[in-house]
C-alpha cells in the first residue's frame, strides 16, 4: 500500500475517536448548563442533609454561583436516593451525597438495584464525624455502664431510632447491641432529623447519631449523651467519654460522607467537580460551620476521585465480614 493511502486509512480510523474526544470536551466545557441537583438519601434537617447543604453552598461558590439545589430522596436506609443517582443521566447535573452507609448497604441488602462498586463516578470524600450515643433527656441511666445495665434489665422494651437498614445509625446500633449484649426495639425513620424530633418530644428513648446533628442538643442538655465513638475524647465536648474508655473496648465508628456522580459522567466534568469540592472544603466559612458541629473536612488526597474510590472499596471490604457475622440482612 502506498504510504499516502495508508496514512489516509489510519487518519480515517482515528476520526471517530477524535470525534468522541471532541464531543466529551465540548460537553464538559459547556457544563454546567442547568441547575445541579445534589440528592440526599435521608430527611431534611439531619446530618447528611447538613453536610450536603454546606457542600452545595461551597460548590456553588466555586462554580461562579451556579445554582446547586438539594433534593431529599428518602427511604430504604438511603438506597432509594443512591439508586436515583445511579440511574440518572451521567452529565454532571445529578450528584449524590451519601455516607458510610453506602458501603454497609452493599452487604446488608441481598438485592440492590445497583452495584455499589461500579454504579458511581466517585468525586471526593467530604467530611468525617464521630457518632454519639444519646437518649431522651429524662432517660434514667446517667453513664454508659449504667446504660448497659439498664438495657440488659429492660430486655427489648427500650426504643432505638435509626434511619433505616444501611444508615449509620443502624450500623452503630447493630454494633452497640452486639457489644452490650442487648436487644433494642428498633424503630426506623427516614433520617435522623425525625429521630431527633422524637427524642426531644420524648416519644423515643435513644439513638446513635452523628455529632454533626447532636452537638447543639448535647450542649443545650436537650438530650442525654453517654459516649462518643472516636478513640479520643473531643475538645469541644470534653466531658463526654469515649465508648471505649467506658467499657465498650475497641468500639469505634467514623461517619465519612462523600460526593458521587453516576458512572459514565465525562472525566473532564468529574475532575472539575472534584476541584470544586476541594475548593469548597477550603472555604473558610464552610470549614468553620463544619467545625462548630464537630465535623472535619477531608484533605486534598481524600477529596479526589481516587481517594474516594479507595475509601469506598476499603469500607465495603471492612464492613462485609462484620455484617455477615452479625447475620442481619435486608431484602
Ligand atoms: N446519617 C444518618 C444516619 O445514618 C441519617 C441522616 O443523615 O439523616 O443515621
Amino acid at each position: 500500500m502506498r504510504r499516502f493511502t495508508r496514512h489516509l486509512i489510519i487518519a480515517a480510523a482515528a476520526l471517530p475517536l477524535l470525534a468522541t474526544a471532541a464531543a466529551a470536551q465540548a460537553q464538559s466545557s459547556a457544563w454546567p448548563t442547568k441547575p445541579i441537583t445534589v440528592v440526599v438519601p435521608y430527611a431534611a434537617g439531619g446530618p447528611t442533609d447538613t453536610v450536603a447543604r454546606l457542600t452545595a453552598l461551597g460548590l456553588s461558590r466555586q462554580l461562579n454561583n451556579h445554582s446547586v439545589v438539594v433534593e431529599n430522596a428518602t427511604g430504604a436506609g438511603g438506597t432509594i436516593g443512591a439508586n436515583r443517582v445511579a440511574t440518572a443521566e451521567p452529565d454532571g447535573h445529578t450528584l449524590l451525597v451519601h455516607h458510610v452507609g453506602i458501603s454497609t448497604a452493599a452487604t446488608l441488602y441481598r438485592k440492590l438495584p445497583y452495584d455499589t462498586r461500579t454504579a458511581f463516578a466517585p468525586i471526593a470524600v467530604l467530611t468525617d464525624s464521630a457518632m454519639t450515643i444519646i437518649a431522651r433527656e429524662d432517660f434514667p441511666p446517667n453513664t454508659l455502664p449504667e446504660l448497659v445495665q439498664y438495657l440488659q434489665q429492660q430486655k427489648d422494651k427500650v426504643s432505638y431510632g435509626n434511619a433505616g437498614i444501611g444508615a449509620a445509625s443502624h450500623l452503630c446500633g447493630m454494633l452497640m447491641m452486639s457489644a452490650m449484649n442487648v436487644q433494642l426495639n428498633t424503630v426506623s425513620y427516614r433520617g435522623n432529623a425525625p429521630v431527633m424530633q422524637d427524642l426531644l418530644g420524648k416519644t423515643l428513648d435513644m439513638t446513635c447519631d452523628q455529632a454533626t446533628n447532636t452537638t447543639g442538643q448535647i450542649k443545650a442538655k436537650k438530650v442525654k449523651a453517654y459516649a462518643i465513638t472516636t478513640k479520643q475524647r473531643i475538645a469541644d465536648l470534653p466531658d463526654l467519654p469515649t465508648a471505649d474508655e467506658s467499657g465498650l473496648k475497641g468500639f469505634e465508628v467514623n461517619v465519612w460522607h462523600a460526593l458521587y456522580a453516576p458512572k459514565g459522567t465525562p472525566e473532564a466534568v468529574v475532575q472539575r467537580l472534584a476541584a470544586a469540592a476541594r475548593g469548597a472544603l477550603k472555604d473558610a466559612e464552610i470549614v468553620k460551620r463544619f467545625a462548630e458541629i464537630n465535623t472535619t473536612t477531608a484533605n486534598d488526597e481524600r477529596a479526589s476521585p481516587a481517594g474516594l474510590a479507595r475509601t469506598l472499596n476499603s469500607e465495603i471490604d471492612k464492613w462485609a465480614p462484620l455484617i455477615k457475622a452479625a447475620g442481619q440482612y435486608a431484602d
